[in-house]
Parts: structure tokens; sequence; C-alpha cells
């Protein structure tokens, strides 16, 4: 699958820059033969010996989306003809912080390479290009269903990312992609097992589900499997989920979710809507609904998810373990592998 279809519309540009036909095929291969490792370049590696095309490789491995490393920097240091940029250039790849200032808010990006230093246009040889670009790295996305719901599906719930401001506006590579794909579309996946983040193996174990955003996403997938228990009667302990964000649950959630109650798989729900006034997350809600919530906490075979940002999973502990006490009854839970986080940072936005 075309990874990264933002960029399409650079693609001309990039290859006029770099002297070559978007559409020409081509084959690379080493001089000296033999082959170049992955470790030394991760694109040349996998298009080594292989029939290809300029566009091919721009839309489907280069990661366009990726900041200038500092060993790149360097490199296309020394094919500048201007001294200005060739000098910011030689300053981001030996001064960390610099380098780190220039990638802050999706700057220095490779796609916009020839914008940001016009004096490359042209110079940069295509082989030194091809050696430098990065390749996409794998996105995570945890699992958005049962295979006790859906047996040959994987759901997932993709939070749209999007950065910065004005000029500095940037969309997530994965997440746009994955959104404006149109149904029947192919792309390339593969399952990974999460250790720590199943239901408890004793269905009557209380549960604590705590998510935001994209962040809901495992919790669908305990809700489908708690109403498949419950449809052969199986006795279900309580199951509270505390979900924040920005807009209203979308309706095929909604209605799942409404279905999940009713049939007890889920016993309670509370919802944190972060743009309705007066402004409240889910924090607050903890410490509002800490009297209905602390009996379940503390029964001795209660489990505890959090799953969202770091900033999220942080603030909510807090609140959940404020006092010595709370701190000493957290590490109890953390030791006996019933507090389970699947946490993932970065800033958060959905369009
Ligand atoms: C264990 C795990 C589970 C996850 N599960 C889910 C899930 O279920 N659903 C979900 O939606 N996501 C999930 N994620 C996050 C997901 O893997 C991706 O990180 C997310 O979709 C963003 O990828 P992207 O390609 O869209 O963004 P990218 O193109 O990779 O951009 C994101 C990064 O770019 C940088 N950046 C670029 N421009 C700017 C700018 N202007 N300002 C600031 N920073 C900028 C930042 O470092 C930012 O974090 C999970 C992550 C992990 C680790």
């Amino acid at each position: 699958m075309p990874f990264g279809t933002q960029f399409a519309g650079k693609i001309d540009t990039l290859c006029k820059a770099l002297n070559v036909e978007p559409n020409a095929v081509f084959i690379a291969r080493p001089t000296s033969g033999g082959v170049v490792e992955k470790h030394i370049s991760p694109l040349l590696h996998e298009i080594q010996y292989k029939y290809t095309t300029m566009k091919v490789i721009l839309t489907t491995l280069a990661a366009l989306g990726d900041p200038l490393s500092a060993t790149a920097c360097a490199v296309l240091a020394s094919y500048s003809e201007d001294q200005k940029e060739a000098q910011l250039l030689d300053r981001a790849s030996n001064d960390a912080e610099f380098h780190a200032k220039m990638c802050k808010d999706g700057g220095m990006r490779w796609v916009d390479m020839f914008d940001s230093f016009k004096s490359l246009v042209g110079n940069v040889p295509l082989e030194i290009f091809l050696m430098l670009v990065p390749t996409h790295h794998a996105r995570l996305y945890s699992i958005a269903s049962s295979p006790a719901a859906s047996k040959d599906e994987i759901h997932i719930i993709v939070s749209r990312r999007v950065m910065g401001e004005g000029e500095n506006r940037r969309k997530g590579v994965a997440s746009d992609d994955l959104s404006v794909m149109p149904p029947g579309s192919s792309l390339q996946f593969s399952v990974r097992t999460c250790r720590d983040f199943h239901l408890p193996p004793d269905p009557r174990a209380p549960i604590v589900m705590v998510g935001a955003g994209s962040g809901l996403a495992p919790f669908r997938g305990f809700w489908q499997e708690r109403m498949a228990m419950a449809k052969v009667g199986q006795p279900l302990g309580p199951a509270v989920l505390l979900y924040g964000c920005r807009d209203e649950l979308g309706s095929i959630l909604n209605k799942e979710l409404i279905m999940a109650q009713a049939c007890g798989a889920v016993s309670l729900v509370i919802t944190a809507v972060s743009t309705r006034l007066p402004k409240r997350y889910i924090q607050d809600h903890v410490v509002e609904n800490m009297l209905a919530l602390k009996p379940i906490l503390e029964n001795p075979k209660c489990e505890v998810y959090m799953c969202g940002s770091t900033s999220m999973v942080k603030a909510v502990t807090s609140v959940i373990a404020p006092t010595k006490p709370g701190e000493v009854w957290l590490q109890k839970l953390q030791s006996e592998g019933r507090w389970h986080e699947d946490v993932f940072g970065g800033p958060e936005s959905n369009i």
C-alpha cells in the first residue's frame, strides 16, 4: 500500500530536484558488487537488484515525513552551494540541541528538504539521496475487537493525528493514510501479542478500564469478549469504563456500549468529554465517583487497565492513589500483576 500518500503531490518536485524521471525504471546495485546491508541503508537494502522507479520508492518506501538525521545533515552540507545553508546543515549535524530545535514541530522533513535548502536542488546525487533517506517504521495499533465477536476480522480505532498549526500543520503519516483509505484497500500488517493487556482469568474479578481517545481500542475488545461470555450465562464481575474524549462517542461504539451495558458486560460507563463546558477530564470524574469506585478498586481481585497518553495515565494514577496508603495499594496491584498500562504518548489531535 502507498504509505504517506499525503506527499503524493510532492513527488514530481522531489524527482525534478534529484534530476530523475519519476517513472523511469532502474535497478540500484553497488558499483563494487555485493549487497548493501540494512544497517548501512535500509532503503538501498530494500530496492537493490530490483526493477523500480522513483515514484514507487517515494510513495511506498521513503519516510518523507521523517526529519533529516544528523548524519544526513552532515552529508547534505557538503552538497550545498550556499554558505549559509551549508553552515546550518553543518551545525545541525554536530549540535544535538540545535538539531532537535530544527526538527521540532515537524521541521526539516525530507519532503521539504529542497524547499528548506534551495541550494541542494540539482546538486544531491540520486545514490546519496537513496543511501540517506529512511524507510517507514511500523506503527502500532491496539486490537479493538474480540475473535468472539468477529472471528476473521481485526478492528482498530485510529485517532487521525494533526500536529502543529498554520504553516507547521502536519498530518500523521500512518493515521492519515488509514483515515482516508477507501474501503477494500489492502495494507501490510503483522499481529503482535501483548503479554500484559488481557482480561483477568477469572471473569468474576472486577475490572476498571480507563482510556482516552483511541485508548478505548483494547476495551472494545474486552466488552465484546465479555458480551460473548454473558451470552452463554457466564457470571461476570463488575466492569467500569472511564472514557475521555474530545467529542461524543461515534454512533457505532455508542450502540455497542449500550448493548454491553444491557447484558452486564459493562456495568458503569463514565464519559469525560473535554470539549464540553465546564472542561472536565477523566481524573475529575475519578475523584467525583470515588465513592462508587472505591469498593471495586479495593476488591482483592480487581484489575485496573489504563490505555492512552502518558499524561492521562499519570493524571489518573495520581488521583486513584493520591495518598501514602494509596501508593502502597498501587504497588501491591503492580506487584500482583493487577495494574496494566498500555501507554502511547505524543501530541494528539483529531480531525
Ligand atoms: C503500544 C501502542 C499502541 C497504540 N495504539 C494505538 C491505537 O489503538 N490507535 C491509535 O490511533 N494510535 C495508537 N498508537 C499510536 C500509533 O502507533 C501512531 O504513533 C500514531 O497513529 C501516529 O502515527 P502517524 O504515522 O499518524 O504519525 P507520525 O507521522 O509518525 O507523526 C507523529 C510524530 O511526528 C512528530 N511530529 C511531526 N510533526 C509534528 C508537529 N508539527 N508537532 C509536533 N510533533 C510533530 C511527533 O514526534 C509525533 O509524535 C499506539 C502506539 C503504541 C506505542
